[in-house]
């Protein structure tokens, strides 16, 4: 059941370091926040990636479009794949006024009968939540009944944004699923990738790279993930968080309640891999590992600047303006600096107090509306190339600069060492290419 007192608790994580000096909070909710993203879509967004999970949203059909496959995030599943389907519960008027409980039973119910789910997740959002269906009841009986975990998510959406959301999906998962498998055996270096999500297969690019150093992925939340996994995900001796802080607070309880420890890092760039890698082998401490991981990082690194070369020659000297949201506003423009390019500017709008602080010991221009800066900037410091949303290409062909689209909806990874090499290809590409120069002049009979 969500409730103020845990809603105060995500929204001030006391593990989040700009709350120790002050309750500043993590994603205050204000007017018009949910237009960017609500806490439902939040949600949905950080669980949907469990492809042998069916998510059923108890709602008015409405929600579902909000975050239903709005990122690439492949699976190697090899079973049905429940997230190319969305389901709803579909309520309306009358399920108002009489409760949506009947339709959310006939629901699960259906889903149980054509499916074979591993588990459902139940998404409450802001009409149910208003009408008061008792989902947890509702649920239990279910999940006693048919023998599989049948997670309710309580995020309606009028309790904040996206960022608040993903938390209110790792409490779902924390409470409702990690812990209730015990594994055959435990991993001496297990450890659990959270907060990535395998968008475009990032995971992929340096997974191999870890298990060849001789770590175990545990579990995911839940980039290419598995419920199995997850619910023995107490069993990992590390949480790594990736990139994103807002599932904090679940690795603080994580360490809380079984004592495992937990890092934050990066695997965008040459360097951020590099020392995502560096430490978590630190974190064990053993000398083995740690001297795997030294040699397996030589012959990456020395491959990728062999590769490298030809695109750093025509990179050198450019200038760029990052236009993207949250921990990419870091984490991407750490990537463009690793083949040589000059970051003028980045865009902090939906970044966290966090990413910010991380933000600016890369870059020196902090973007708060991006939308508004960004083609003056590019005047000023005479830039060459725009990454941002599809939204802004219109300001790169009216500056006639080279654009990238580098939002979610992106379909090739930047993730780690290979990734690097297909954003040097997606920017050289960009910059060679003579539509940006051409598409903002007049027509021949126009001139
Ligand atoms: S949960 Fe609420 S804010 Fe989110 S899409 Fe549904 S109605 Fe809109």
């Amino acid at each position: 059941m969500i409730n103020k007192k845990l809603i105060r608790e995500l929204l001030n994580e006391s593990a989040c370091s700009h709350n120790e000096k002050k309750k500043s909070s993590c994603d205050k909710p204000k007017p018009g926040a949910t237009s960017g993203g609500c806490a439902f879509e939040g949600a949905q967004i950080a669980l949907f990636p469990y492809a042998d999970a069916v998510h059923l949203v108890h709602a008015p059909a409405t929600c579902i479009g909000a975050s239903w496959e709005t990122r690439a995030t492949p699976t190697s599943w090899e079973g049905e794949n429940n997230v190319v389907m969305g389901y709803s519960t579909d309520i309306t008027t009358n399920d108002v006024i009489f409760g949506g409980h009947k339709k959310l039973e006939a629901s699960i119910e259906y889903i149980v009968a054509h499916k074979n789910p591993k588990a459902l997740f139940i998404y409450e959002t802001c009409v149910t939540a208003m009408i008061g269906d008792d989902m947890d009841n509702i649920a239990s009986r279910m999940q006693e009944k048919y023998g599989i975990p049948m997670v309710v998510v309580h995020s309606p959406g009028f309790v904040g944004g996206k960022n608040l959301g993903s938390r209110l999906g790792g409490e779902a998962v924390l409470h409702q699923l990690i812990g209730t498998k015990e594994p055959q055996e435990i991993h001496p270096f297990g450890i659990n990738l959270i907060g990535e999500y395998n968008v475009t297969g990032d995971m992929w690019q340096y997974t191999p790279i870890l298990e060849k150093i001789g770590i175990k992925i545990v579990s995911t939340l839940a980039g290419d993930g598995r419920i199995e996994n997850i619910q023995m995900a107490h069993s990992a001796k590390l949480n790594v968080i990736v990139c994103a802080k807002s599932l904090i607070t679940l690795t603080r309880k994580m360490q809380e309640k079984y004592n495992i420890p937990y890092i934050s890092v990066s695997f965008y760039g040459k360097r951020d891999t590099t020392n995502a890698i560096m430490s978590i082998v630190n974190a064990f401490g053993d000398a083995q590992l740690i001297a795997n991981a030294q040699k397996i990082i030589q012959e990456k690194e020395a491959k990728l600047e062999e590769r490298l070369a030809p695109y750093r020659e025509i990179l050198h000297g450019k200038k760029a303006i990052l236009n993207t949201g949250g921990n990419k506003s870091w984490s991407i423009a750490s990537a463009l600096q690793d083949i040589g390019i000059e970051v003028v500017a980045t865009s902090i709008r939906k970044s966290t107090l966090e990413d910010i602080e991380i933000a600016k010991e890369y870059v020196k221009i902090l973007m708060k509306n991006p939308a508004q800066e960004q083609a003056q900037l590019i005047d000023e410091h005479q830039v060459d190339l725009l990454l941002a949303g599809g939204r802004s290409l219109y300001t790169a062909i009216k500056k006639r600069v080279a654009f990238v689209d580098v939002n979610q909806e992106k379909k090739i990874s930047y993730g780690a060492y290979g990734g690097l090499e297909n954003l040097a290809i997606d920017v050289v590409r960009a910059i060679e290419n003579p539509v940006f120069k051409i598409v903002g002049t007049k027509a021949p009979w126009e001139q």
